[in-house]
């Protein structure tokens, strides 16, 4: 496997693989990777011949005061794991490899960015969808996966892609979680051992409006407030959003006749946490 933060290395290596005729997948990490992220690297394993994992916790998706800085790196770990679930190449640029002297374009996807958590990360979704399409641009993959972790940025990235014709297929891998529920993410780590058991509430509660709606509830208000109740006794707990909306447009929905999707954001002490789940409603 090789590990490069040189843009020409990957993007020669990558036109080496088309001109051999071999597929090629991308998927996009800020690293401090967990089993949520080689799933995705399975799933591209699965479904292309060559697989790249980029690595680039991209300044342009944080907001100030968010968690830059001391975002957790632990390359060498994350390059042997990916090796492990059968990556070809790991992409680390830099930051002015990703954005040069020079750099002046922005990708902003509008509408879908407005709400959940683009109501409270401004510019949040303006740098993901520009790191994707300066990512896209170096790699030029057939097939990018992306976490249904992140709805939002998952139906951002797709909107994108469609509406630029960028030619790349995006396939949503879903949710990897803790033994006891808990979905992974890179930002665990910070959270206390009272607020990680805390925290397991978010899934409890995302599978109570689940479990109400296959007993034939298909009020979105009773759904939410389902989840709502779940995590309200939770003193380090405070949740920032929790919608029910379409899974594509992301438009809020009042009633669940057909899939919809619960999105929540929660603090848990000062560590954000983000989480969802898909409704289907029994037919
Ligand atoms: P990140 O490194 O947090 O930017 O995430 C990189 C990719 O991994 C995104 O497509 C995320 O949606 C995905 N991802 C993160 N956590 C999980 C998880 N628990 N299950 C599945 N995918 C995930």
């Amino acid at each position: 496997m090789i590990v490069t933060d040189s843009e020409k290395t990957i993007s020669a290596l990558c036109s080496d693989w088309r001109a051999e005729g071999l597929s090629v997948g991308l998927v996009p990490t800020m690293g401090a990777l967990h089993r949520g992220h080689l799933s995705l690297v399975k799933t591209a394993v699965a479904s292309v011949d060559r697989v790249v994992v980029s690595i680039f916790v991209n300044p342009t998706q944080f907001a100030a005061g968010e968690d830059l800085d001391r975002y957790p790196r632990t390359l060498q770990q994350d390059c042997e794991q990916v090796k492990k679930a059968g990556a070809c190449a790991v992409f680390t640029p830099d930051t002015v490899t990703v954005y040069p002297e020079g750099f002046s374009s922005e990708v902003r996807v509008s509408g879908i960015t407005e709400g959940l958590c683009g109501a409270y990360r401004p510019g949040h979704f303006d740098g993901v969808s520009t790191v994707c399409a300066v990512l896209f641009g170096i790699v030029k993959p057939e097939v990018a996966v992306f976490g249904m972790k992140d709805a939002q940025q998952l139906a951002v990235i797709r909107r994108m892609v469609s509406d630029l014709r960028m030619g790349v297929d995006i396939v949503a891998a879903p949710i990897v979680r803790e033994a006891d529920g808990l979905a992974m993410s890179s930002r665990n780590r910070y959270l206390s051992v009272e607020e990680r058991g805390q925290a397991v509430l978010i899934n409890t509660g995302l599978e109570k409006a689940v479990s109400l709606c296959r007993g034939g509830e298909k009020n979105c208000a009773v759904l939410k407030e389902a989840f709502l109740q779940t995590v309200s006794n939770a003193s380090k707990l405070r949740v920032q959003y929790a919608e029910i909306v379409d899974p594509d447009t992301l438009l809020q929905v009042e009633t669940a006749e057909k899939t919809v999707l619960l999105a929540v954001a929660v603090f848990a002490g000062k560590t954000r946490l983000i989480d969802n789940v898909l409704i289907r409603p029994e037919v």
